[in-house]
């Protein structure tokens, strides 16, 4: 590749292929900054859509609607290429990918001049047995449904007459293995729907619903400030959610997991949010990772021993620092490298990555929030508005910004939907 007066140039003189894969945060970034007047630019992602994954946990009871929080990536950028499929191999040496479409399982090959790869990571269930076959999880808008659907179901059928009340309290047993901020998050949730809806849809069942977050550590929210962790131990015991802590899963089957002590706990929903691990193609890939098989990258986030291979968000890591796998770091990478390649098209210098850190939130529940700044360690009622209002201007779009204050408001005046389809 050369740089002219157009940009970078293919071998054969025409404009750089850049292909992307995904169209997560990094990936979404980076598509939003790049110069489509200097790159032939080729998206690649089994979803033809950017979803806001912190209002996940809203959506899985009705909080905020499903398509509130998603972007499609066709009307997100004019001029870019994009194939719904999944990439399933890379070609280093004769620059093309190989692709499998997402709907009809067709395989492609693509060629490319840059590559970056930003395809995100995978629920990690540590290989303990039953939980890929009967717990869900939350990562995408199909798993928040299938939760939403789950937990109305629970409730419908813990509503059968002459149910035995063992049966019924299992089925009314919200249990959450993973006491990270998706994990609380969900609770948080499932609880403010409980009190403000469902308390009054099945007056008779209250009583019987439980939610419990097991985690194995010593504490739950480890990544936040351990006055936050507290904090929150002490609103949850308010709200009647159970944290069982040191207590490791080893089994799960259909209606019930088995903890390292012995124990057997029973449930009708489970949720396993315990980290995440490295996708398919990322550990396919013959290049330099990290012991948690994420791709090592250097200060312009190229991939070691390579100047046309970029990875980015949750799959790669740096050589001499581990950045957490967040939002705002995926989205800082995808943006940067965008700003990178428009420099080099440019025929300039390329500076190296700079992060920087705006700090945690998390929804607790009750409109309260926690929010673990450099400068502040905020919680309760008014950090609550503060969560909701960054979340507001993260949002992508403006649509996306009303839909959310539109759902919002639904909830207060409305309550949630229960209606199962
Ligand atoms: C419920 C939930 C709540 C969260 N809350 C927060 C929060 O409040 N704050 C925060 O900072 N972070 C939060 N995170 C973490 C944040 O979502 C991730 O760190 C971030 O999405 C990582 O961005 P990414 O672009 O690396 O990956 P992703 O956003 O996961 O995107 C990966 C993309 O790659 C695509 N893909 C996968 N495999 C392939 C393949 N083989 N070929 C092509 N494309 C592929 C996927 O379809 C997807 O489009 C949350 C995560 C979850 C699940």
């Amino acid at each position: 590749m050369r740089a002219d007066s157009h940009g970078l140039l293919s071998e054969d003189g025409s404009k750089a292929t850049l292909v992307v894969l995904g169209t997560g945060f990094a990936a979404f970034s980076l598509i939003k900054e790049i110069d489509v007047d200097a790159y032939e630019v080729t998206v690649v992602s089994p979803r033809n859509h950017f979803l806001f994954t912190p209002l996940l946990p809203s959506t899985t009871v009705g909080t905020i609607e499903f398509r509130s929080i998603i972007e499609p990536i066709r009307t997100a950028r004019e001029r870019i290429q994009f194939y719904q499929a999944w990439c399933t191999d890379i070609d280093i040496q004769k620059r093309t990918i190989q692709c499998q479409h997402a709907l009809d399982k067709t395989m492609f090959i693509l060629p490319y001049d840059i590559l970056v790869i930003a395809v995100g990571a995978t629920n990690n269930t540590y290989g303990i047995p039953g939980v890929e076959q009967n717990a869900l999880f939350l990562k995408e808008l199909a798993d928040a449904r299938a939760i939403r659907q789950r937990i109305i179901e629970c409730f419908e059928r813990a509503s059968i007459p002459e149910l035995s009340e063992e049966r019924r309290k299992r089925l009314l047993h919200f249990l959450i293995v993973g006491g990270g901020p998706t994990g609380i998050e969900f609770a948080a949730e499932m609880h403010d729907f409980l009190v403000e809806d469902l308390r009054e849809i099945f007056p008779s069942l209250i009583d019987d619903v439980r939610i419990t977050i097991l985690e194995a550590a010593e504490h739950i929210l480890s990544t936040f400030d351990a006055t936050l962790s507290a904090y929150t131990i002490k609103h949850f015991e308010r709200q009647k959610i159970e944290v069982l802590t040191k207590s490791g899963v080893v089994k799960v089957d259909a209606e019930q997991v088995f903890l390292q002590d012995g124990s057997t706990v029973p449930y009708g929903l489970l949720i396993w949010s315990t980290g995440i691990g490295s996708t398919l193609l990322v550990q396919s890939l013959a290049v330099l990772k990290d012991k948690h098989a994420r791709i090592v990258v250097d200060q312009y986030l190229r991939i070691q021993g390579f100047t046309n291979l970029y990875a980015l968000g949750d799959c790669a890591t740096f050589h001499d620092r581990m950045l957490p796998a967040t939002a705002q770091v995926a989205q800082q990478e995808g943006r940067y490298v965008a700003r990178a390649l428009n420099r080099l098209a440019k025929g300039k210098q390329l500076e190296p990555f700079r992060y920087k850190d705006w700090g945690m939130l998390a929804y607790i529940g009750s409109h309260r929030a926690l929010a673990d700044l450099a400068a502040v360690k905020g919680r309760g009622f008014a950090t609550w508005l503060f969560w909701r209002s960054v979340y507001l201007t993260r949002l992508v779009s403006f649509k996306n910004k009303i839909l959310v204050v539109l759902d919002w408001m639904k909830t207060l005046i409305f309550g949630r939907d229960i209606s199962r389809f």
